[in-house]
């Protein structure tokens, strides 16, 4: 059992219908933020959260600090629901579990003073002499001289300064968890780095628990002691930091590593095997929510070709459902498949060769595919020509078919993690 955890937490957002949905006589759109997320986080540690813009990162902090309540599942700080915690004693569960936000400009009341806002988490449990002299202290913690704060308003301070007086009021009723989003992200270089440091030192001095969550990789794998990592509000793989974010054994994971650019200039950057984020959070694709970008995702058994080829025809599969223009207006079924087959990559993510063979075009007969296969992506291309989609989505049922497309993989341990994945990756050999 941890200290703080999440049990089975699903949070839902949407849902109400507008005038909208009325006007158009549909039911409104939900997302999913987080999915069925389990996790524990152990007394002294740093939990680390990684994961893109929109993955429910934040979510995940508010549910932890109990700004919002799950759709389902349990939040438990200490052994005991946090939800009941609120409500017996909303003020000592608040002092134990505090959270420090991303944007200082939006986090602090820009006309309040440096001490009246670290003051305000103690106000009613302790006498005024004993909250200033406490204010003093904890503003000494994070790099503050007292003297030259106290009576200073957020909105004539730096975003650094800001950040600071935001982490003095969170240390200031000496919680047991700090639960910090994307907490130096908004700061330059140089601050980022002297307020990782202090928050080092503090985790000592205090004996803190962290929960940091961040999009930022190298971040995540300098302070973290086990990490999380989250795909459209799912779990895929968690474990050690090291293990996970050195080794991977999720595509994603992997994907996120290669993209991310070495501090080490003679290493040379490898490409992130992705294609471009779904930016429609509500569209959440059926089983793995990974598999539309995935270069791993799992044929069929008996399908005879590469997994590249595969990768393609499945692209191919999915732009018929979706209308993609591109297929439009072409004359012959290569002409459709010349297009259909294309993984768009994004631009920096592709190597020198991707450039020159994988532009706009793909060669149909070079593709590494069984006569069958071959023969049923003519069937489809050749009803796209006839702007017949249902047939050309027909032509590809039972061939061009994935187990990631069906079923939500569960987490299972694989060499010391555990990896939500019909296939994980094999371990890679040292270089
Ligand atoms: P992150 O912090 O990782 O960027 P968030 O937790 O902010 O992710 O958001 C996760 C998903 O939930 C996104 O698709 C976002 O659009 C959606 N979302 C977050 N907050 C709300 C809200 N208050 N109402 C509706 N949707 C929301
Ligand atoms: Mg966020």
């Amino acid at each position: 059992m941890g200290l703080i955890e999440l049990d089975g937490v699903t949070k839902t957002y949407g849902g109400e219908r507008g005038l909208l949905d009325v006007l158009r006589r549909r039911e409104p759109d939900t997302v999913d933020a987080l999915d069925d997320v389990s996790l524990a986080v152990e007394r002294g540690e740093t939990y680390g959260v990684l994961g893109e813009s929109g993955s429910g990162k934040t979510t995940l902090c508010r549910l932890l600090v109990a700004l919002d309540a799950p759709s389902s599942g349990a939040v438990r700080f200490d052994g005991r629901d946090v939800d009941a915690q609120i409500e017996t004693d909303e003020r000592a569960f608040r002092a134990r579990v505090q959270p420090v936000f991303q944007d200082p400009y939006e986090s602090l009341n820009p006309r309040v003073s440096v001490g009246r806002t670290v003051a305000e988490p103690l106000v009613g449990r302790r006498d005024a002499a004993a909250r200033r002299e406490r204010v003093r202290d904890v503003l000494a913690d994070v790099g503050l001289t007292p003297d030259a704060y106290l009576d200073a308003r957020p909105r004539d301070l730096s975003g650094g300064e800001r950040q600071r007086v935001a982490l003095a009021r969170a240390l200031a009723p000496d919680p047991d968890v700090v639960v910090l989003d994307e907490p130096v992200s908004m700061l330059d270089a140089r601050t980022r780095a002297a307020v990782l440091d202090r928050l080092a030192t503090l985790q000592d001095d205090y004996g803190l628990t962290y929960v940091l969550v961040s999009h930022d990789y190298r971040l995540v794998r300098g302070v973290a002691d086990r990490v999380a990592v989250l795909y459209r509000g799912r779990v895929v793989e968690r474990g050690p930091t090291e293990a996970v974010l050195d080794r991977p054994r999720h595509p994603y994971t992997a994907a996120l590593r290669d993209a991310t650019p070495t501090l080490d200039p003679t290493t040379e950057r490898r490409h992130a095997d992705v294609t471009p984020a779904v930016t429609d959070a509500a569209d959440s694709p059926a089983g793995c929510r990974f598999h539309p970008r995935c270069p791993r995702v799992v044929p069929p058994d008996d399908w005879t070709g590469s997994r590249d080829a595969f990768r393609r025809a499945l692209r191919f599969r999915r732009r018929i459902a979706e209308r993609d223009p591109v297929l439009d207006g072409h004359g012959s079924p290569d002409a459709v498949l010349a297009h259909g087959l294309v993984l768009d990559l994004p631009r920096a993510h592709r190597t020198a060769t991707e450039r020159d063979t994988d532009g706009a075009r793909v060669d149909p007969d070079a593709l590494d595919v069984g006569r069958d296969e071959r023969a049923a992506l003519v069937d489809a291309a050749a009803a796209v020509v006839r702007d017949d989609h249902e047939a050309a989505d027909a032509a590809l049922h039972g061939v061009v078919e994935t187990v990631c497309a069906r079923d939500a993989p569960p987490e299972r341990p694989v060499d010391g993690r555990r990896v939500a994945c019909h296939d994980p990756m094999p371990p890679e050999r040292d270089a």
